[in-house]
């Protein structure tokens, strides 16, 4: 018997102690489980039965884990945090998953950390739910990401703007190594971590890099494809500071985020994000910003010579923009039913979204209708918009030898986490019913297809239930 029985692995606890620090979680109140991911858990070999409540709000530590806070650093809004780590989340320990693979499994809200500063180490239930359901969306979107194995609330009020139910989130990674992992270390001259580390992480995420350079451009290749597909959902992360950009290539941190529903480039939610920073059509500039941070810890394993170094990780850098530009047009290719390649394609593309822009036309629906009918006139409703486009697009998408539809069906979602669902989600939450956590997340599953309940969530919001601002979890 035990809680939580997984065959736990923690390469990451046998780093050097300087890496992290040894915590147990802090014990809390009164223990409530709110939802096992029992597809999850079987994919990590752990019987959902023995998730318990005590186990996921930390009250029960796992045999074989090892919980630790880990050390990182990072640039929050361009500015440099020398010591950053984790202050609320400990990483329980690893599993191998079915697959072979090695996953983390973290406690978020778990209790206060060396790395807390003045947090109280606790989240409260709406961002705990927000990650659940909003990263649990973005893996049926088929997008690399943290996942949610589990959900507990901790009896326990939590202060925040007013005072909160506590909550923690079992949260699942490929590895929590963040840019600013490397940071940390770089920032204190520490060259035998940043070697131990790189080594680590090539094991784990790309065991076929053979030298740190390798490295640097599987990351760079990795993130690159990731950023290109949030664009092709509509998806604004709000806050990538380098401490939020996985080594993995996986979306991490759904603190302010959002996916858009008019669209617009500039579009920006997060109330801390007063300058546009993280706004969506600046998502692969910070991208480049933030591997440029990478870039810099490496130098030293990249060449001995900083001038030769700074050159060669420049030139890998570069490489971003090939990798992003290919992938963001083979998404939105699909997403007008284009296979093939033609030079007109992206102006094709770039000529729909501007009149999409300036009719403010709903991302997700837009490209849902064009999927399921050929038509989105009463959606791009600028004058003449429409017209303008759909003549050159269905002659585009005649020289397309298969059916156009499977295409962008696949392509184009019915339904992302919009955010007035979101916000109506965690107030019933609040309130003690969990029907619309279970409804959302049962609907966002399979957000390629169309079923009885897929029009209501597909629904934008009325004037009256826009959220305009999201906020950070803490
Ligand atoms: P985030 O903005 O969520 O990426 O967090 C930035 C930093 O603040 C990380 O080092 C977190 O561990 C820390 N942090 C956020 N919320 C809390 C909290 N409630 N208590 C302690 N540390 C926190
Ligand atoms: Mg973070």
């Amino acid at each position: 018997m035990g809680f939580m029985r997984a065959s736990f692995d923690n390469s990451y606890a046998r780093l050097p102690g300087h890496f992290y620090h040894r915590q147990t979680p802090s014990p809390v109140a009164d223990p409530a489980l709110i939802a096992v991911n029992e597809a999850l858990a079987d994919e990590l070999g752990i019987d959902p039965a023995s998730i318990t409540a005590a186990a996921i709000a930390g009250n029960e530590v796992p045999e074989g884990a090892e919980p630790l806070a880990q050390l990182y650093a990072g640039h929050q809004f361009g500015n440099w945090v020398p010591q950053l780590g984790d202050g609320r989340a400990l990483l329980l320990g690893e599993v191998i998953d079915r697959t072979g693979k090695r996953r983390d499994i973290q406690l978020k809200g778990a209790g206060r950390t060396p790395f807390s500063r003045g947090g109280d180490g606790r989240a409260w239930l709406g961002p705990v739910l927000r990650e659940y359901v909003v990263s649990e969306a973005m893996h049926a979107l088929g997008l690399p990401t943290t996942r949610a194995l589990a959900a507990a609330t901790t009896g326990e009020t939590v202060v925040r703007e007013a005072p909160r139910p506590g909550a923690v989130l079992a949260r699942v990674a490929a590895s929590h190594i963040r840019v600013g992992t490397f940071q940390a270390f770089a920032a204190r001259g520490d060259l035998a971590a940043i070697r131990t580390l790189t080594a680590h992480a090539i094991a784990r995420h790309y065991p076929d890099a053979e030298t740190p350079l390798d490295f640097f451009d599987r990351v760079v290749a990795a993130q690159a494809r990731l950023i290109a597909g949030w664009m092709s959902v509509g998806f604004i992360h709000g806050v990538m500071n380098t401490d939020n950009m996985t080594i993995s290539g996986e979306t991490i941190d759904y603190g302010p985020c959002a996916f858009m529903d008019e669209y617009h480039g500039g579009t920006v939610f997060s109330s801390i994000d007063r300058m546009g920073r993280y706004a969506y059509q600046n998502q692969p500039d910070m991208g480049i910003w933030n591997l440029a941070q990478l870039g810099s810890a490496l130098l030293p394993l990249i060449s001995d010579d900083e001038d030769e170094g700074v050159a060669i990780a420049t030139e890998a850098l570069n490489a971003f923009g090939s990798h992003f530009r290919t992938e963001w047009l083979r998404r939105f290719r699909a997403k007008i039913g284009l296979v093939t390649e033609e030079a007109g394609d992206e102006a094709l593309i770039v000529g729909l979204l501007s009149r999409m822009s300036s009719s403010r036309a709903d991302f997700t629906n837009t490209f849902r209708a064009l999927a399921n009918t050929g038509y989105a006139g009463h959606l791009v409703t600028d004058a003449g918009a429409w017209e303008s486009w759909a003549p050159d697009w269905k002659a585009r998408v005649a020289r397309e030898a298969g059916d156009p539809t499977a295409i962008m069906r696949a392509a184009s979602p019915a339904v992302i986490p919009r955010n007035h669902r979101i916000e109506e989600m965690i107030e019933a939450a609040v309130a003690g019913d969990y029907v619309p956590f279970r409804k959302l997340s049962t609907v966002l599953a399979t957000p390629y297809e169309d079923g009885p309940d897929t029009p209501d969530f597909a629904k934008p919001p009325r004037p009256e239930e826009r959220v305009r601002q999201t906020f950070c979890g803490t």
